[in-house]
C-alpha cells in the first residue's frame, strides 16, 4: 500500500485521522456498473465527493472507466472541470447562474423548469450551437424538475430544433425502499416523459435505483452513497467494500471512582470504579451530539479499539469525546487510536445511532483531520 496525506497541517500533533480507501472505492465502481447492467454508470460528485474530496476521488472513478460526473452547483462544477477536461458534467441544480459561464467550459445544467429551458435556447440561438445541458423532469418528488404541465411545449421545442437535450432525468424519492409504491408510480411517470422525448439519453436511478430491477437503470445511473461505501438499503449480493475509516488518539486516560460524573451535564454518572479514554474529537469534527449521552437518552454508540467494542460515554463536547475503557483487555496508552468508523463500526450503524443517515455523517465531517488517501500499488 502506498499512503498520501492530502493535507499540511504546522503542527506535528495527535489528531484524529481519516484514510480513505481508493481501492475500495474503484472495487465499488466496478461493481455497482456490474449491477447496472447495460446502463452506464455515471457518479454523483457533489459537496466535495460527498465531503471525501474531488481532487483525490475524481480521478480513481475515471480510471475505473466513469465519463459522467453530476455536481449540485455550477462553482462545484467549474471547480471539477478544473480536474477533468474530458468529462461530461452535468449540474443537478439547475440554471442558477448566467448559462455563458457554463458554456464556455463546456458544463451541462440540468434545467428544472420552462423558464430554464428557455433561457438556454436563447443561448444556444446566440452561439448558434447546441449547448450540452440535460432536463430534469419532476414525476412526483416535488423538489426540482420540470412539471408535467410543460413537458409538451418542451417537446415541441426539441422537435422544432431549438435545442436538443443530451439527457432526460428524473430522481426516486424512495429508492432505498424497494417495495415503496412510489418507486413504480415514478418510473410510470418517467414512461411518459420518454414519450415525448424519444431519442435522448434517459436516467433514473441513484445508488438505490439501481438495486430496485432492470426497469429502473435507463441508459444512465446516477451513483453516489453506493460508491462511498455506506448504504442503508440491501446491497448484500454487491459486494460493496468499506471505503472511509475515522482513527481517533487517546488524548488521557483518567480513573473515575463509582459514583462521579463524567463531562457535561454529568449525564453519565460511573455506576462502578472506571477508566475512562477521552478522544480528541467532537461535535466541531461533525461527531454527531446523539451518539453521546443527551439529557433523556443514554449515549448509543460503540468504537473499536484493537478489535474490541467499547461504549462511547457523557456528552458530545465541541472536541472532545469520552469512552469507557474499563474492560478493554490490554495495555491502554496515551496516543492509541480508537475507530469511530471503518471495518468494525460500520457508517451506515453510526448513522443510524446519530438518529441520521450517512449521507450526512460523510458530508459534516470537519476540517481538523489529517486525511490518508490509500491505493494499492496494484488493482
Ligand atoms: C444526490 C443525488 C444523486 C445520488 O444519490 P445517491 O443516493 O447518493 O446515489 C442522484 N441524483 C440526484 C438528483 C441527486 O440529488
Amino acid at each position: 500500500m502506498t499512503n498520501s496525506v492530502s493535507s499540511k497541517f504546522p503542527v506535528n500533533e495527535l489528531c484524529p485521522i481519516l484514510s480513505i480507501d481508493l481501492t475500495a472505492l474503484s472495487h465499488n465502481y466496478v461493481a455497482l456498473q456490474k449491477k447496472s447492467g447495460n446502463a452506464k454508470l455515471a457518479t454523483v460528485v457533489k459537496a466535495d465527493a460527498y465531503g471525501l474530496g474531488i481532487d483525490n476521488i475524481v480521478p480513481v472513478l475515471k480510471a475505473a472507466g466513469c465519463e459522467s460526473f453530476f455536481v449540485a452547483t455550477a462553482n462545484e462544477a467549474a471547480a471539477l472541470r478544473a480536474i477533468t477536461n474530458d468529462s461530461d458534467i452535468y449540474i443537478m441544480n439547475g440554471l442558477t447562474c448566467d448559462g455563458a459561464e457554463l458554456a464556455d467550459k463546456k458544463l451541462a445544467p440540468c434545467l428544472a423548469s420552462a423558464e430554464e429551458v428557455a433561457r438556454w435556447i436563447t443561448l444556444c440561438a446566440d452561439r448558434s450551437s447546441n449547448l450540452p445541458a440535460a432536463i430534469h423532469i419532476d414525476t412526483g418528488f416535488n423538489r426540482l424538475g420540470i412539471c408535467p404541465d410543460d413537458w409538451p411545449e418542451i417537446a415541441d421545442q426539441v422537435k422544432a430544433g431549438l435545442f436538443t437535450p443530451r439527457l432526460i432525468m428524473s430522481h426516486l424519492a424512495c429508492s432505498e425502499h424497494k417495495e415503496h409504491p412510489k418507486n413504480r408510480s415514478q418510473l410510470e411517470k418517467f414512461e411518459a416523459a420518454r414519450q415525448l422525448f424519444p431519442d435522448v439519453t434517459a436516467s433514473l436511478a441513484n445508488s438505490g435505483g439501481i438495486f430496485l430491477g432492470s426497469d429502473f437503470h435507463y441508459n444512465l445511473i446516477r451513483a453516489g452513497i453506493g460508491l462511498y461505501g455506506s448504504v442503508e438499503f440491501d446491497t448484500a449480493d454487491a459486494g460493496l467494500q468499506n471505503v472511509l475509516s475515522l482513527h481517533v488518539p487517546i488524548l488521557q486516560i483518567r480513573d473515575v471512582k463509582q459514583g462521579e460524573t463524567v463531562g457535561y451535564g454529568c449525564d453519565f454518572i460511573a455506576q462502578r470504579d472506571s477508566q475512562v479514554a477521552i478522544l480528541g474529537i467532537g461535535y466541531a469534527d461533525g461527531i454527531f451530539r446523539h451518539l453521546g449521552d443527551l439529557e433523556n437518552k443514554p449515549a448509543s454508540a460503540t468504537v473499536a479499539l484493537e478489535g474490541q467494542m467499547l461504549p462511547l460515554i457523557g456528552r458530545i463536547s465541541m472536541d472532545l469525546t469520552t469512552i469507557d475503557v474499563t474492560d478493554f483487555n490490554g495495555k491502554l496508552e496515551k496516543g492509541m487510536m480508537v475507530e469511530l468508523i471503518g471495518e468494525n463500526i460500520k457508517l451506515a450503524d453510526v448513522a443510524k445511532r446519530a438518529n441520521s443517515i450517512s449521507y450526512e455523517i460523510l458530508t459534516r465531517l470537519g476540517t481538523r483531520y489529517k486525511r490518508y488517501y490509500k491505493q494499492s500499488d496494484k488493482p
